[in-house]
Order: C-alpha cells, then structure tokens, then sequence
C-alpha cells in the first residue's frame, strides 16, 4: 500500500474549512487535542482517485502566520519544522470568496514557506447573488498556484480539488513575496549568516516564539541575536511585510475579482440592523437565550427521565437475574448507575450543542459577540461566555463544553472555571427542601413568597458569585492571551445540517469518552464506600432486628432500618462521622456529613442519602422533611435544622465544587488535572468559610 501523504488545510476562522474538512473526511475524522495545549487537532482521511489516500488535518483557524495566539502557534510550529511527522507535503489554503483580500494574506505566507499551496475558493455559491465575478486563470497565474472553486454547502468542486491534490508535486513553490524587499539590508545580513537557510522561514524563527528544529546549537544563538536586536523595530519590520504582502494582493485582485455591488441583493445588511439594534438586538437575544433555557432544563427532562427509568429497571433485572453476591451487586448498584449517570447528561448536551451550533452556523453569533463583548470583557469574559454562563443554570457540564467556542485561552479558562458558581439544576431539590424546612411561608409586602425570594437570591448569588470571581480571576491569572478582535462579520447563512449533526455527535462523544471514564470510576468509588464497611457493617440485619424486636415493625421499615444502619456504618458513614469535628462549627451533623459526602456523585444525590439515613423512602419529601424537622442538635438538645444550619447548608450549596462530572469535564477541557483541583480547592474553601460565617452569625 501507497503511503498516505499529509494534507494541511489552513485558513482563516469562517472560511468554511471545518466543513470543507467534513466533505473531504466525512466521518472518517478524529479529533483530539494537540499534546500538552488544549488545541483542538482533527485529523481525518480523504480517499483520492486511484486508490490514494490523503491523511487530511484541520489547522486551527488563524489570521495569518504572525502568531498572537496559541492555536496560531500551532500551525506555524507544524509549518515551521519538517520533521514533524504531520508535516504537510501540500496545504491547501480554504479562502471565502467574499473576503479574498484578507484571506490572501495567510495564502502568500505559506506560499513563501516553500510548501506546495492549493488556493481554494470556497462559498462559490454566494458569487451570484453578490454579483461577484473571479478571472480564475489570470489568479492562477498571478499567484503561481492551482485554484478550486468550492462550495461545500452545495458540495460542488470537490473532484477538482482532489484532484489537484492527488498532483500536488506539479505545483510551483516559488514565493510570492521576496522578503529582501522588507528590508533589504537586514536580510542581507540574515542571509550571510545562514546561508543555506531559507530566508523567510528564519524571518518567522526570529519573529515568532516557535522551536525550530533544524537549526543547530550555534545557529540557534546567533538567531537568537537577531532576536533581541530590537524588539521594536523588529514589529516594525513585521508591518512593512504585512503591507507589502497586502499591495501585491490588492494589485492580484484588482485585474482578477470585480464585484457589481448594485446588484447585490443583500439581506444582510437587513437584518444586521435589527438584530444588532440598541434595544432590539439584546431583546431577541435574551429571547434566544431563554429558549435555549427551557430545551435544556424542560424538554430534556423527558428523555433524562426516561434515561433515568431505563437504567433503573435495567439495574433491578440484573440483580434479578444473575446469582447473588458482590458481583451481581457492582454490576446491578455500582456499574450500571454510574454508567447511567455518564448516558443522562447526554440529552443536555445534544440539545445545547445542536442551539449553539445552529447560531454559530447561521453567523448569529458573532452578532452576540459584538453585542456582548463590551459589557463582558470588564469582567475578564468574552461576549461568548454568555452562554456558557446561562447554560449552566441548567447543568455545568455541558456549559463547560461550549466553552470552546471562546478562542481567547485566558477568557476561555476564566469562564471554565467561574461556570460551576451558577445555580445548576442538581442544586434544585436541595434548595427547595431545605427552603421548606428554615425558611418561614409568609410573604413579604403581601405579595412576594419568602420562600421563592430566598430562592431567587440564591440563583443571583451563583451568578454574582460567578461574575465577580471572573472579575478576580482576570487580575490574578498571568497568562499572556493577546486578543485579535476582528471587526468582520461573517454572512448570515442557513445552517448546513451536516455540520449541525457532526458538531452534536462530536460534543456527545467527547463528554461520553472523555469525561465518562471518570465519572464512571468515581461512582463505583463511591458505591464501595456506601457499600462496604468494616465491623458491625457485616451483621447490620442481626443488630437491626434485635434492637427493634419489641417494636413490632412492617417488613418496609425495617429494611429502611438497616438500610440505614449500614449506610451509618459503611465506609461512607465513617468518613461523615470523621468530617463531624470539621463541619459542626456550620451547624451539620454527622449525617450530613455522610450526605455532603455523597453528594459529591451528584448534588441531588443529598436528598436520597438523607432519606436512607432517617430510614425513609426516598420519594416521600414531606417525609423527608418532617424527618429532618424533628432532628435534634445533641449539643444543645435544640432542633439541628434551624434557621442557622439551614442558611449555613443553603450557602454551602451555593459555593462548593460538589460534583465529580463537572472536575471530569474540567479535566478533560483544560487537559490536566491542575485546574479542577484548583476549582474544587478554592470553591470548597470559599464554600466553607461562607457557611461558618453564616452559621456563627445567625445562631
Ligand atoms: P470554519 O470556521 O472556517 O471552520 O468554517 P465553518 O466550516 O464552520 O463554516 C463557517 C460558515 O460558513 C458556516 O455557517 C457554514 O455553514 C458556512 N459555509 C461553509 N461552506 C460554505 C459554502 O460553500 N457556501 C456557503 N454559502 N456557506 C458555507
């Protein structure tokens, strides 16, 4: 078999590579990350005439070869260094013909790389509606290349373009641009220090901060003293390229392109004025948002509960069915809910991705953007951090995920890590118990409910809480992340259906392998604490039924009895009790001990684990309620649950990084383990030191 040669494509963001990408791959696609960055890398194959294959990658979207970002480095690292074994043997450069003059740009920096460039004009479909006209062949021979007129909304062109990869080897490689003409006398210099170098490639090594790999140790010194020559007049040298490349394209393009604006028929501008309006513009989109809301929080309820019910029968017919013993019970208790609680986020996720690939698709969202950057860039966030932000008053995991759509690292990182503050709907029945339990049903001023005012402080509190964290986090975070704000906006376009559903598909799939494994084994962690305890945990029936033979119990409360004997006395019961010492100065006992700890599988879980520990079903809330209401505080002899514990409880709610799927999610959004342990460290602390301040105070 041929080897398969590798295919870069490259371009700026919104050019359409991701979906020329998909029509070059279709699923045949992988993605990953970059090693050690948070880079997306996708990587697919493209089958060619002849039985060839072309091993295709997707570069990150970038402006041009002067790096301002991380994803920018990783194309010129990659361009810059032959050994790597993604090398690419041709580009292809993914222009839109709508913005050709800025596209060029990137085009005539690799051309001058050396590296074989295919120019591929995408969106050929819009050429007729905006009355654009382009002189193919004299573009052709101006720019020494070979051009494809694409459209892979209609999937026209693709042929031409594979096959002008099959024959990359036919392609001139001469430079578009002499890079003496910069400054002429420096590169003189540059020239007779490395004289077998090529001159534009040791202009971006000295340029950019990239390794490069050929230059030996000696070599890399005396690069090193171009470097600091002067960092100014460096940039300045830098400008005079970006102008130089700029005329040569303009003149390209004047005796190539010609666009017959009157005859544009343009819905654009149209609907730009209303959707960007002072008023209108945030109306419609808060309208948006609140729709987006209720898919994720409501119409995902059905199938999250279907979810929810499957795996619950598909746990009791295996406990049903297969011999008894600690296998059964792993598979029927441990296994299958933790699996069960990877499959139920999935809902969330598919309905909050399909919303937000649909607006990024159509070109709405950089309308968003636009409208919401200045507002969220005082807080360290981006105008996309919106989403996320209001996404997680729904559940953070998937809130998590469209975070990477915010291409600033340092907005991006801020916006991961402040997300999980928001009310997230787990909170929920823990909210409204103990609402129900401390805090009085009386109205305020006649009207308003108390309880549902306490409730909405509580959903104001995870938002401020997130805002002003980021607001913090801007300041202390020192990490470089310039911001290219371009001002273009992309065209509004129907959304292609293709992308939609491979976006949704690729999100899923990413939660479900990347953060499934961890929640998985933290749930059958967790079961085994539950499960399994030392001493008396083993003859929990025997001890059960003696104390309570006098007391004539149905056969449902005393299983409930030794239910909850065994959780008191399990793994799980004695790191509760262990944590007493730690958590009675916030008005907790024990047993919420063993309920926060629990907890950690997922917040809701609180609400359960109190009902086996009063020995009450765990359905009946009122109940569970009443339960609570008649616990006493040994200490005093006072009731526990007063109106000291119970804010305590709220606000430790509020604050604490409770959830082992949103660290799974961090984890595997930021690629290491530093910044969920971060997250669980400082909210967990913030969330103690609230609570303690909470309780001293009001009891
Ligand atoms: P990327 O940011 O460069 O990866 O671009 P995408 O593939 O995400 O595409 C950006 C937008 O252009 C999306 O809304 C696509 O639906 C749209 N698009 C992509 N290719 C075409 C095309 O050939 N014609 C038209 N009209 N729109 C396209």
């Amino acid at each position: 078999m041929a080897k398969q040669f590798n295919v870069a494509l490259i371009g700026n963001p919104n050019t359409g590579k991701t979906s020329v990408f998909n029509q070059l791959t279709g699923l045949n696609q992988q993605v990953g990350n970059y090693p050690g960055i948070t880079v997306e890398k996708k990587q697919g194959v493209c089958k060619l005439a002849r039985g060839v294959k072309a091993h295709i990658l997707d570069l990150p979207g970038t402006y041009s070869l002067n790096a301002s970002s991380l994803d920018e480095n990783v194309v010129i690292e990659l361009l810059l260094n032959k050994n790597d074994k993604d090398f690419p043997e041709v580009a292809v450069v993914i222009t839109d013909v709508e913005n050709l003059k800025r596209n060029l740009l990137l085009f005539t920096q690799i051309k001058d790389l050396g590296i074989p460039t295919i120019l591929a004009v995408n969106m050929a479909d819009r050429m007729k509606r905006k009355a654009i006209s382009l002189d193919i062949e004299l573009l052709e021979e101006r720019l020494e290349t070979k051009i494809a007129l694409i459209s892979s909304r209609k999937n026209e062109g693709f042929d031409y373009l594979k096959e002008l990869i099959t024959n990359y080897k036919t392609l001139s490689v001469k430079p578009c641009l002499n890079a003496s003409v910069i400054a002429p006398e420096y590169f003189d210099r540059l020239r007779k220090a490395f004289p077998n170098q090529d001159l534009y490639k040791l202009w971006l090594v000295i340029t950019q901060d990239v390794n490069f790999g050929k230059l030996d140790r000696q070599e890399m010194s005396s690069v090193a003293s171009f470097k600091t020559e002067s960092i100014s007049n460096l940039k300045r040298l830098q400008q005079k390229e970006t102008i130089a490349r700029y005329q040569f394209i303009n003149g390209v393009l004047k005796e190539t392109l010609t666009i017959d604006t009157a005859n544009a028929k343009d819905l654009r501008s149209r609907l730009d004025r209303v959707l960007m309006h002072k008023v209108w513009g945030y109306v419609i989109f808060i309208a948006i948002l609140m729709l987006i809301f209720q898919a994720i929080f409501d119409w995902s309820s059905y199938p999250m509960d279907l979810i929810d019910s499957t795996f619950a029968s598909f746990g009791e017919w295996t406990k049903n069915n297969m011999p008894a013993g600690d296998f059964t019970n792993l598979i029927a208790e441990g296994i299958i809910p933790g699996l069960g609680g990877i499959v139920i986020f999935i809902p969330q996720i598919a309905f909050l991705f399909l919303f937000i690939s649909i607006l990024e698709e159509s070109g709405y969202m950089s309308r968003v953007v636009f409208l919401m950057d200045r507002v969220m860039r005082r807080f360290g966030l981006s105008g996309k951090s919106v989403v996320p932000l209001i996404a997680g008053t729904a559940c953070a995991i998937p809130a998590i995920m469209a975070t990477r759509n915010i291409e600033n690292w340092k907005e991006r990182l801020i916006t991961i890590l402040v997300t999980p503050f928001t009310t997230c709907s787990a909170r929920l029945p823990v909210y409204l118990i103990i609402i129900a339990l401390v805090i009085p049903d009386q109205r305020v001023l006649g009207i308003f409910s108390l309880q549902a005012l306490t409730l909405m402080f509580l959903y104001l509190l995870g938002f401020g809480a997130a805002i002003f964290s980021a607001y913090l986090l801007d300041k202390v975070l020192k990490i470089k992340s310039k911001t290219f704000f371009v001002v273009e906006m992309p065209n509004y376009k129907l959304p292609l259906f293709k992308n939609v559903a491979i976006t949704v598909i690729e999100k899923t799939k990413s939660f479900v392998v990347g953060a499934g494994k961890i929640i998985l084994a933290i749930s059958i962690i967790l079961w085994v604490l539950a499960s399994y305890g030392p001493g008396n945990f083993n003859k929990a029936s025997e001890i059960v039924q003696k104390q309570e033979i006098a007391n004539n119990l149905t056969q449902v409360e005393l299983d409930q009895k030794i239910a909850s004997f065994k959780l008191e006395n399990s793994y799980i019961g004695h790191i509760g009790k262990a944590i007493e010492p730690a958590v009675r100065p916030l008005g907790y006992d024990w047993k919420i001990g063993i309920a926060l700890v629990s907890s950690f599988a997922a917040r809701e879980v609180f609400v359960g684990t109190l009902a086996t520990i009063y020995s009450v079903g765990s359905d009946e809330e009122e109940t569970i309620k009443n339960r609570m209401a008649a616990e006493i505080n040994p200490a005093n002899g006072k009731p526990l649950f007063n109106f000291a514990s119970g804010v305590s409880l709220l606000l430790f709610y509020a604050f604490a990084m409770q959830c082992m799927s949103t660290l799974a999610i961090v984890k595997r959004e930021t690629n290491s383990w530093k910044w969920p342990m971060w997250q669980l460290f400082v909210m967990s602390a913030i969330a103690y030191v609230v609570a303690l301040g909470a309780y001293q105070f009001l009891k």
